[in-house]
């Protein structure tokens, strides 16, 4: 069944990277309770292409004590809606957009102490962002690690924010980034595959425990990534995973 949609006036749009953009919806005062969300929830919009009305689910990017909402989209290759996205969208515009829903979900508690590791690839750091801040503003016991990978530093949505959350939170907060196609001595080049996930658990991340794992990206990388952390002793309960699948035609 469809969700209900509501027409929302996008207040700011900008650019990430040159391939993705973030879009900042106005909600209005009767709509900010239902707008509420818990950090890992998407939002599905409703577009009109032209021919026909298509439905795409966007993860929300924002964190969920901010009072934004805030969605990420990345131009796939012969894309529909997130190329107009990325090329057409204009603030002003409206969309029509459900309520938050989904249950790759991460709700903080305040007071608690955890440790959290997140694998994210390409525009799969979109719901790990929202828990990242969502952990660092609201957990101050917890820590919170994240292996990130793209092909390049250019490319790579919300580097600067997350460089600025590693200043901002020193003893909480640690990225290894993951690029194809860039190397210099700090940064490991290749893929986020089982050898490279051991070794980051040895090493960078070898001095915690980790209570629970959030992977977002493609569906094989999400694969790759559990047999992995299974290999590594940790168990299926603690890992929850998203994936952004291809929408239905
Ligand atoms: C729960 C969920 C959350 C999501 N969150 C985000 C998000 O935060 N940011 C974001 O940019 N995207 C996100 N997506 C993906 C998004 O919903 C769309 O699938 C994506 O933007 C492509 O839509 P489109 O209309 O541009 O492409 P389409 O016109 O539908 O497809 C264009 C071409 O790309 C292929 N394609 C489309 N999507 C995929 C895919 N996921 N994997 C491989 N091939 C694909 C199609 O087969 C086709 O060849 C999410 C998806 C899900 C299910």
């Amino acid at each position: 069944m469809l969700p209900t949609f509501h027409k929302l006036f996008i207040k700011s749009i900008s650019k990430e990277t040159p391939q993705a953009v973030s879009i900042q919806f106005e909600i209005p005062s009767h709509l900010q309770n239902d707008f509420a969300f818990i950090a890992g929830q998407y939002l599905m919009i409703q577009w009109y292409n032209g021919e026909k009305t298509v439905y795409r689910a966007y993860s929300i990017a924002a964190s969920p004590y901010a009072n934004e909402i805030q969605i990420t989209v990345k131009s796939v290759s012969e894309g529909d809606f997130s190329h107009f996205a990325n090329t057409s969208l204009q603030v002003g515009d409206f969309l029509e957009v459900s309520l938050p829903q989904g249950n790759f979900t991460l709700q903080t508690v305040m007071g608690q102490s955890k440790n959290y590791l997140a694998l994210a690839t390409g525009s799969g750091i979109t719901p790990i962002y929202a828990m990242i801040q969502a952990v660092l503003e609201s957990e101050p016991q917890s820590r919170f690690g994240l292996i990130y990978g793209n092909t390049h530093p250019d490319h790579t949505i919300f580097k600067s924010q997350l460089d600025a959350l590693q200043i901002k939170y020193p003893e909480q907060f640690t990225v290894q980034y993951v690029y194809s196609q860039y190397t210099d001595e700090q940064i490991r080049q290749g893929r986020i595959d089982s050898d490279l996930i051991g070794l980051a658990l040895q090493h960078k991340f070898g001095l915690y425990e980790w209570d629970t794992f959030y992977i977002c990206g493609q569906e094989t990388f999400k694969e790759e990534s559990v047999e992995a952390l299974i290999s590594h002793g940790y168990q299926l309960e603690q890992i929850h995973c998203e994936w952004f699948s291809k929408p239905k035609k």
